[in-house]
């Protein structure tokens, strides 16, 4: 945790925030490097210095400016894409190609064919449709493509519906019914422009409980004894997706390795009972590396004391920096940075200042007596924050600072009104 009060202010990785607001202006997305390192840093000793022949693929739909793919390429780890404009941050940004993973449910032809021409390290295959794609695209390039298929392994996780996937009524992955993935994954083996790896899931985000996981480790297996049986194949990868809960309020975070060790005990105790060598196993974390290495700041404007009711207390920013409590209810809580140590006397509402009532960014909570001009700083944002950021209101995008041991740099400029409307034609 690199967030501390020092004379009454809140600072984060060592720089004074309030400061920081002054300095650059907000809205501003603030992440502490150290913190970023230290979640690669947990899970290069607690798994992939472990196990033998696993990965990490840090999920960039999380936060993935390039100064991020940098630092993600820097901690040796892979990334796990979802897009043609992800696909191009991180090439652009230096990545090797090879340890990109293409995950998504409607790739586009070109799309794939970027992901071909880089000579990516895997696509993650979401229908036939998209297998079929690949194999026309690499047999007219003369390529082969690394694939997985991912599957729906049907089981339910304990989330909000709207990130829940890895039930069968889903529009990611393939549904495990034999008569439509067994042709699928024969068509794989058989093709000479695909090398078939293996099979992925995801079974959802900001997961408390490793319950799906296994279950969906379990189902997987039985799929991949499945394979063996029917085409005396054996499976060179599994991917076992993202999901791993954080802190945003009170929740209790788990360590990965309540996670990973269950599920790498699983996998190790099939492939062992079976004599044969265990494939390797792929992680995809997003939320769980960047979301409490951000915050971000607002200036407070204007309080509203409706009598009777509540108090609002609006800030500079709102939905269009972060959509999640309008779009899921997420919860989230803060501090008045220039009065972290002062008490908390009153109950408010935080509220953007974008022109719908949903726009609500905390419900309630206790701070220290507001005031126009003071310093707001919102907790653990640093996933699906900045990424789903939009222009709402033609409210501008902010920018994104890193900080480091009291030192602070900035990595994405923020957004101009003249940027905004810059590809506008009059
Ligand atoms: C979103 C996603 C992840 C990352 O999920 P987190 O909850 O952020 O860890 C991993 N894999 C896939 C396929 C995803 O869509």
């Amino acid at each position: 945790m690199y967030r501390e009060v020092k004379d009454g202010k809140l600072f984060f990785d060592g720089v004074d925030m309030t400061e920081l607001s002054k300095k650059y202006g907000t809205p501003l997305y603030v992440y502490s490097e150290n913190d970023i390192i230290s979640r690669f840093e947990d899970l290069k000793k607690n798994f992939v210095e472990k196990y033998e022949r696993v990965r990490v693929a840090y999920a960039a739909k999380a936060f993935f400016p390039l100064a991020m793919a940098k630092l993600v390429d820097e901690c040796g780890m892979c990334v796990d894409v979802v897009s043609g404009g992800e696909l191009y941050t991180a090439i652009k940004a230096g990545f090797p190609a090879e340890k990109i993973e293409f995950n998504g449910n409607n790739k586009s032809i070109k799309e794939l064919e970027m992901a071909v021409d880089y000579e990516i390290g895997r696509i993650i295959v979401d229908s036939l449709q998209e297998l079929a794609s690949i194999e026309k695209i690499c047999k007219e390039k003369g390529k082969v493509a690394k694939i997985l298929f991912r599957v729906t392994p049907g089981v339910k996780s304990d989330s909000h519906d709207y990130i829940v996937t890895g039930k069968k009524d889903s529009k990611f992955g393939i549904p495990l019914d034999d008569e439509v993935i067994m042709p699928q994954i024969k068509a794989a083996i058989d093709s000479e422009y695909i090398d078939f790896y293996g099979i992925h899931f995801h079974v959802g985000s900001q997961l408390f409980d490793n319950g799906s996981h296994l279950q969906a480790t379990d189902i997987i297996l039985a799929l991949v004894e499945k394979i063996k049986n029917n085409f005396g194949y054996d499976v060179k990868e599994l991917n076992v997706g993202g999901g791993f809960g954080v802190t945003y309020v009170d929740e209790h975070r788990q360590p990965y390795t309540y996670f990973l060790d269950p599920i790498m005990e699983k996998i190790e105790n099939y492939y062992t009972e079976k004599g044969v060598k265990r494939p390797n196993v792929v992680i995809e974390p997003g939320r769980s590396i960047i979301a409490e290495a951000g915050l971000t700041l607002y200036t407070i404007g204007s309080i509203k004391q409706i009598p009777g009711i509540r108090k609002y207390v609006s800030v500079d920013g709102g939905m269009t920096d972060n959509i999640r409590p309008a779009l899921y209810e997420a919860v989230y809580t803060g501090v008045i940075t220039n009065k972290a140590d002062q008490p908390k006397t009153e109950t408010v509402r935080i509220c953007g200042k974008c022109c719908e009532s949903g726009d609500i960014l905390i419900r309630d909570i206790d701070i220290a007596e507001p005031e126009a001009g003071d310093t707001f700083a919102i907790f653990s944002t640093g996933a699906y924050g900045y990424t789903m950021a939009s222009n709402y209101n033609k409210n501008t995008i902010p920018g994104v600072v890193f900080v480091k041991d009291g030192q602070d740099r900035v990595v994405v400029k923020a957004q101009t009104y003249d940027d905004m409307i810059a590809n506008e034609i009059l």
